[in-house]
């Protein structure tokens, strides 16, 4: 597992949810823990953290189940919604040449990630994520859309992409304000662990070399 750095909000760290409620009220959120790990909720719905945030570098792992008699999105289904909105998908795309932008990896039917970086269900995956927020003016009118980098197993499969609005299943709200983590339930047990996010500020200094 890679640790955290110290400057990190810890979102899950194998002991409870109490950082996490239910998309659609203020509740906490009820999917099972144990031992470490946190399984989807199956048909208890999607999850949001407590934190939001504009930019930041989030990590996560994930595991999906072993599911042979299952094909396509029915075969280990769920997802990580950067500030509720913009969907990374998770799903058993092991060994496809060519994904898609509905597979493991992609940043749901916008960008299909560069390469197949997928390992094998049930093995313990990473998606290291540097998200850009979007830019809005003062009338809400999106200037600079949101842009995603992703790591997945320490590969690059998106390289600073612009993504044009949310994906299907957005929650609802205007863009520009901070958002929270989300995962989602799509009635598969696939299952994370160790998640936390670094703030990022907006921009550096515009000093040369501030003494
Ligand atoms: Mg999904």
């Amino acid at each position: 597992m890679v640790r955290p750095p110290e400057n990190a909000v810890i979102l899950f760290d194998g002991t409870d949810l109490s950082g996490w409620r239910r998309r659609d009220s203020d509740e906490p959120a009820d999917w099972p823990v144990e031992n470490g790990i946190l399984t989807v909720g199956i048909g208890k719905r999607d999850i949001v953290s407590v934190e939001t945030f504009r930019d930041a570098y989030i990590h996560l792992e994930f595991r999906v189940p072993d599911m042979p008699d299952k094909t396509g999105q029915k075969k280990g289904n769920s997802g990580v919604y950067l500030q509720g909105k913009y969907e990374i998908q998770v799903l058993d795309s092991y060994g496809w040449a060519v994904p898609g932008k509905g597979d493991c990896g992609a940043i749901y039917d916008q960008y299909a990630p560069l390469v197949n970086a997928c390992k094998p269900p049930m093995e313990w995956q990473t998606y290291d994520i540097i998200f850009r927020a979007p830019r809005v003016d003062e009338a809400g009118n999106v200037v600079e859309h949101a842009r995603i980098t992703l790591l997945h197993n320490g590969i690059v499969v998106h390289n600073n992409v612009s993504v044009k609005g949310p994906t299907g299943g957005a929650m609802p709200g205007p863009l520009g304000e901070p958002g929270p983590l989300r995962l989602q339930d799509h009635g598969d047990p696939v299952q994370y662990r160790n998640i936390w996010l670094v703030h990022l500020p907006e921009e550096g200094s515009s000093e040369y070399a501030p003494r």
